[in-house]
């Protein structure tokens, strides 16, 4: 059966890899895992040796032939797409202590389905996926990197992140295009002490212009009050928003609020 590139079908077949995303979370058996897009398995078969309840989504019903050959109670297939799937009610009949998410992404919507996965907040404690390489590198960016923009802030406000390894591209059939990279999100124990609208309003118009001065994007703002936390943190006025740690960030989004 052929790969269908429209729904971002490269397929691991290295089965290193497949082993290494495998161990890299670290469940009991009264844990939960779920993975996004089982695709033939390859991944699938290495979770189900934790001996742990795993949930799968896969869109594509084709690839019940090869999933149907995967047996085990601890198993549930669920074919439908991810982002309009209700996880919280497909899982609310079971026991579990903490969930973890793992998939090889369909690399198309690997934003939307972790913005998704965040937006219902579940009990996740760790999520370990492997996506295109150039997105791995602005998930786990620090600043003062041209990586750094608006989605790293959003993703470090709920989750550590951090680039596990490179996977080349000789590991998936067919070749993708793009590099590959696995990433892993771990959930922050201390959320940060800011709100949450404000501070996510402040990061996207901080980075609306990447070429911009952070004065600049931040045109409709009361500038005074921002520049009184550049002053404190020795910044000039002309800083780029990728200039700023998140501590930053944070100190001008309260001191906006005050
Ligand atoms: N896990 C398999 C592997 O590593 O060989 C397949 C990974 S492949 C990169 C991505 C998988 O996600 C495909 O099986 C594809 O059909 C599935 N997929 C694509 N869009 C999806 C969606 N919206 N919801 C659920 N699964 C999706």
């Amino acid at each position: 059966m052929k790969a269908k590139k429209s729904l971002g079908q490269n397929f691991l077949i290295n089965d290193l890899v497949i082993k290494e995303i495998s161990d890299s979370i670290k469940v009991s058996n009264h844990d939960l895992i779920i993975e996004i897009g089982p695709g033939r398995g390859a991944l699938t078969k290495e979770l189900m040796k934790k001996n742990c309840l795993l949930f799968c989504y896969e869109i594509d019903t084709d690839l019940k032939v090869y999933l149907a050959q995967l047996n085990s109670s601890n198993l549930h297939i669920i074919y439908k797409d991810i982002l309009s799937s209700n996880i919280i009610d497909d899982i609310k009949n079971y026991q579990y202590e903490n969930i973890y998410i793992v998939g090889n992404l369909p690399y198309y919507i690997t934003t939307p389905i972790i913005k998704h996965l965040i937006n219902l907040d579940l009990p996740i404690k760790e999520m370990v996926f492997m996506v295109q390489e150039e997105v791995a590198n602005r998930f786990a960016s620090l600043y003062g990197t041209s990586d750094y923009g608006s989605i790293t802030l959003y993703l470090k406000y709920y989750y550590d992140v951090s680039k596990l390894f490179k996977v080349s591209k000789e590991c998936f059939n067919p070749i993708p295009k793009v590099e590959s990279a696995v990433i892993k999100f771990t959930k922050r124990i201390n959320p940060l002490n800011v709100n949450k609208d404000i501070y996510f309003k402040l990061i996207d118009d901080a980075f609306k212009m990447k070429r911009k001065t952070l004065k600049n994007n931040l045109k409709n703002y009361d500038f005074n009050k921002v520049k009184k936390v550049l002053d404190k943190y020795h910044l000039p006025e002309n800083v780029r928003a990728e200039e700023l740690s998140e501590d930053v960030f944070m100190d001008i989004a309260n001191n906006l609020k005050g």
